[in-house]
């Protein structure tokens, strides 16, 4: 088998085994999970034709600056997921996702988006707010005041090519930390291409895990996770969740990105250097409702890890960083 072909039949068995375990589960109520990390956003409909195949970064194309600029989704693979065409349709999937996949969701993004999620199911979605070009601090703690916003993120200065500790952020950490909101900070990983593609002044280097010391630094009572986990520095990952032991990270974007193998290697090595308590689920949801189905899977069939350590990863972790109430659940 040709490694294509070897890859799409693996997707195949996967997602075909999670069904089978989803139908056998409909009677009984699915254990809970906890998504960290979605983006609610409106549909538009000229990137609607955006459909997905999970697990795309396993070839990264061999392109040229003088030709066109790598895509950044592929639609190559047996059974793409499919881009909802509308904001009313990504709502309806969303909504009935939760409740069959018992999930709840800390989403962030658009506030219109997300104040119509919330108000379809209260009990599912967990607000988390960013900080929008040219909001004032005062205004960013007005936000947060209100009690809607129960978490601040994604904050993303690596986009523009800047450090987390940039004192231009640090007003904001600060407000995060007097009012004990926790934070979710984009670290790492972007996709191939990404300063070629959309965001020429996206620097790698600005998504190494060490540039958060300073700031944490500053604010010793802020609780903060690393979303993408860091993707791919691991070693500097492992060595500021040593230093700081209050920093936790999401598994976003990359579980259904980057190949397979190399998304078990990175998990496997965080669990192995002991923080398997500090590994959240997310998925980095954007507008392909089957996201969940395929970034569940991925965890579920991850056979190095313990029934424990996944309901770690998909609940508990969440639970104690949130400050959630497990009853809630139940
Ligand atoms: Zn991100």
């Amino acid at each position: 088998m040709n490694r294509k072909i070897t890859t799409l039949f693996l997707m195949g068995a996967i997602t075909f085994g999670f069904q089978n375990q989803m139908l056998a589960q409909t009677e009984s109520k699915m254990p809970p999970i906890i998504d960290v990390h979605v983006h609610a956003m409106k549909v538009n409909p000229g990137f609607a034709a955006g459909d997905l195949c999970p697990w795309f970064l396993t070839s990264m194309p061999g392109s040229g600056p003088n030709q066109p600029a790598p895509s950044f989704i592929n639609t190559d693979c047996v059974d793409p997921l499919k881009a909802a065409k509308s904001d009313q349709e990504m709502q309806d999937a969303i909504i009935d996702a939760t409740k069959r996949l018992n999930v709840t969701m800390v989403v962030s993004g658009d506030a219109e988006i997300i104040h119509k999620w919330h108000k379809e199911a209260p009990d599912r979605i967990i607000p988390s707010i960013g900080v929008a070009p040219g909001m004032t601090v005062e205004a960013f703690r007005d936000s947060l005041s209100g009690g809607f916003y129960k978490v601040m993120g994604e904050i993303a200065p690596q986009y523009q090519g800047m450090s987390p500790s940039d004192m231009s952020l640090d007003e904001y950490f600060g407000v995060a930390e007097e009012l004990g909101i926790p934070v979710g900070i984009h670290m790492g990983t972007g996709g191939n291409g990404m300063a070629n593609i959309t965001s020429p002044n996206y620097r790698a280097s600005m998504g190494n895990p060490f540039l958060l010391e300073d700031m944490l630094a500053r604010h010793p009572k802020l609780k903060i996770w690393v979303m993408h986990a860091g993707y791919p520095m691991i070693d500097e990952m492992i060595a500021l969740m040593g230093a700081n032991a209050y920093v936790y990270v999401d598994l976003a974007g990359l579980i259904w990105s980057y190949p397979q193998d190399e998304i078990h290697d990175y998990l496997k090595r965080l669990v192995q250097a002991g923080f398997g308590k500090r590994i959240m689920y997310g998925t980095d949801l954007m507008i392909w409702p089957k996201l969940l189905e395929t970034s569940i899977g991925l965890i579920q069939n991850a056979t190095y890890l313990s029934h424990d350590q996944k309901r770690d990863i998909f609940f508990n972790n969440a639970v104690r960083f949130f400050n959630l109430n497990e009853e809630d659940f139940k």
